[in-house]
């Protein structure tokens, strides 16, 4: 770091800027200025402090890099017209990752812990938050590893949890663009598994089956229930619902070993309560799609995605159209990014200032 550099880090006064086109922002990582960092030991968390180096230097047997034992989350800070930031739900991902420790034998992180490093990494790099207007938003990614000397199977001696954020455009280019996907024979998850936890090892199994799409030219694998393999579960990484043909209800599939998606719940709510619709979670059956006229693929950094067309086997569904979202989607799109970015009034608690 030069000296410049240092006294604008110091001087509070010293406005930083940085050189980002943020009309054309991707989903990739850039390397923002602090991230928080907090260490289990002996029974408790660490206060965690804010930190330049975005390596991390952990042991060679760490369980995290052995056996999976590690679990991540995945919120956005939205930056409003008057220039305040929001975050969307931050108790909702604060209690997943507390799930998904529970079932990983890995200690909780308080709620109150998760939010305070989500704020921190927000306010320290304040000036890669998006401006309003841009579409982009700032992606924050907790995630907590076991670490420390290890070597068989177990619960590991110490934990790392940590917080970073990489300002991001729309996850699929386009924003509410149809996109085309295909069912895979493989599964992201058992029928007990730990389909319902967001860890690791449900992405390493989705790797091949995403590639195998993506090679195919698809947007990405659609995984039927591990059991059956009759109903739709996820939409790679992203949970599904579609609107049926009279236009009445939003439906999305139910199943212990889908995700549960804040997102999801979000629109489900949303759509009882402002669109006025039905909402049933229940099972969306692969060959009885005609009863659909919308389907959509959500989640934080899918937001919606219309999903156009499935592919499943030698058959090709279509729903509303491959090129233009449906009316019922649209709506929903646009009242949860109204409520993300502070247009539209937000239910009780959704909404958390920086
Ligand atoms: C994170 C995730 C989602 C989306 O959840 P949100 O809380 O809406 O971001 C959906 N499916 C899988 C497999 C996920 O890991």
């Amino acid at each position: 770091m030069t000296t410049q550099e240092r006294q604008a880090t110091q001087d509070p006064q010293v406005k930083k800027t940085v050189d980002i086109d943020w009309a054309n922002l991707g989903f990739s990582y850039i390397r923002t200025d602090q991230r928080y960092l907090a260490h289990w030991r002996d029974g408790h968390w660490d206060e965690g402090h804010l930190t330049e180096d975005n390596q991390i230097h952990i042991a060679e047997g760490a369980t995290a890099l052995h056996y999976g034992q590690q679990c991540f989350e995945g919120l956005k800070a939205y930056r409003c017209k008057d220039g305040s930031i929001n975050l969307f739900r931050p108790d909702r991902n604060a209690a997943r990752m507390q799930d998904s420790c529970r079932r990983l034998l890995m200690p909780e992180i308080s709620t109150e812990q998760f939010i305070e490093a989500c704020r921190q990494v927000v306010r320290a790099n304040e000036h890669f938050i998006p401006p309003y207007g841009t579409g982009g938003s700032f992606y924050l990614r907790p995630f907590l590893i076991g670490v420390g000397d290890n070597l068989g199977v177990r619960t590991a001696p110490e934990f790392l949890f940590s917080v970073f954020g990489v300002p991001v455009g729309p996850y699929f280019k386009g924003g509410l663009t149809p996109m085309n996907f295909i069912t895979t024979s493989f599964d992201r998850a058992a029928p007990h598994g730990t389909g319902a936890a967001k860890v690791g090892g449900n992405y390493a199994a989705s790797l091949m089956p995403g590639h195998e799409a993506k090679e195919r030219k698809f947007a990405d694998a659609i995984y039927l229930d591990p059991a059956t393999h009759t109903k739709i579960e996820e939409v790679g990484a992203a949970n599904f619902f579609a609107i049926t043909r009279d236009g009445t209800t939003f439906v999305t599939p139910k199943s212990p070993s889908i995700l549960p998606s804040i997102t999801k719940y979000s629109l489900l709510w949303l759509a009882e309560h402002r669109l006025g619709l039905k909402v049933v979670e229940g099972d969306v059956r692969v060959d009885e799609l005609d009863q659909f006229a919308e389907a959509g693929a959500c989640g934080t950094a899918a937001v919606i995605t219309p999903v156009g067309g499935i592919q499943h086997g030698e058959h090709f569904h279509v729903f509303h159209s491959e090129t233009e979202p449906g009316p019922i989607t649209r709506r929903l799109y646009d009242e949860l990014t109204g409520i993300q970015f502070g247009d539209v009034e937000a239910p009780e608690g959704w909404i958390v200032k920086v």
